[in-house]
């Protein structure tokens, strides 16, 4: 007791006894947080000398003296490469956070059909001139126990992706609603769809079904893997289905008792 030792035990009928199998999973308990803790220092020790990297860059940029003139593409590559390792390394926090912040409260009262519309309105500026049709159908009456900032990391991740992986005038249709068994968010994208044998591990750190198209999307390969521990957090799945080149849908199931009542109008003019 005391010494974080982990076992598992289990009793299995054997002909006609019984058979105790204990197992130790102290040591590797004890590695993964050794890796877990290596990788929570390694990101937030090279968020600072990145950012007065980015910072120098900058403002070599926005000197516009004539003699920088032949250096401009060079600037622009340096911003374009320091920018990604921006994003990997926050994404590596997020996800080591994930990993490690024990008390966090899993129950705010999140207005998701509020949540989301603000979503589908940075999927539109996102979208720029891809044109995409981005339509949201949401429960107006239905909130969620969750954690809010989770919970948006989560949704905008799976609404990025659609933008990203649908190509020109594309549909993407965001939704929110109650079924027989789960609340369920879903993103569902008419683009170019994920060949089957990819699905399963899409949500492995850095896997990504098309390395090339990922990386032109500005993508880190980490996303999905953030989506699925937040997930987790809520004692919600997802779901993905796709069809190679027509599209996919992506799923949060999340269980019926997380679900509220939005408060109705008169409750929230009163506050
Ligand atoms: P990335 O930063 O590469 O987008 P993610 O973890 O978010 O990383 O996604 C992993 C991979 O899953 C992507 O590289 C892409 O191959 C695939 N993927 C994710 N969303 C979609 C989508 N809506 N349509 C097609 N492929 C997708």
């Amino acid at each position: 007791a005391g010494n974080n030792i982990k076992l598992d035990i289990r009793l299995l009928p054997f002909h006609d006894k019984h058979l105790m199998i204990v197992q130790d999973f102290t040591r590797l308990h004890h590695m993964e947080k050794v890796r877990q803790d290596f990788v929570a220092n390694v990101s937030h020790e090279l968020r600072t000398p990145l950012s007065v990297v980015v910072g120098y860059i900058e403002t070599l940029d926005d000197d516009d003296s004539p003699e920088m003139e032949p250096y401009r593409a060079i600037f622009w590559q340096m911003k374009q490469q320091s920018d990604r390792m921006t994003r990997l390394v926050e994404d590596l926090l997020t996800l080591s956070n994930l990993e490690n912040e024990q008390h966090i409260n899993h129950n705010n009262e999140v207005a998701v059909p509020k949540m989301l519309e603000g979503i589908a309105d940075d999927a539109i500026i996102l979208s720029g001139n891809k044109n995409q049709n981005i339509t949201l159908e949401a429960d107006e009456s239905l909130w969620l126990k969750g954690n809010t900032r989770e919970l948006h990391g989560v949704f905008s991740n799976l609404v990025s992706n659609a933008v990203n992986y649908t190509p020109e005038l594309g549909e993407i249709a965001i939704r929110w609603y109650e079924s027989d068994d789960h609340l369920i968010m879903e993103v569902e994208d008419n683009g170019i769809g994920i060949e089957p044998q990819h699905i399963n591990r899409l949500t492995e750190r850095f896997y990504r079904a098309d390395k090339g198209r990922s990386r032109d999307a500005g993508g880190t390969g980490l996303g999905l893997a953030i989506v699925k521990h937040a997930l987790q957090r809520h004692d919600a799945q997802l779901s993905i289905s796709s069809e190679f080149g027509k599209g996919s849908v992506f799923r949060c199931l999340f269980p019926t008792e997380r679900g509220i009542d939005a408060p109705s109008i008169e409750d929230t003019e009163d506050h």
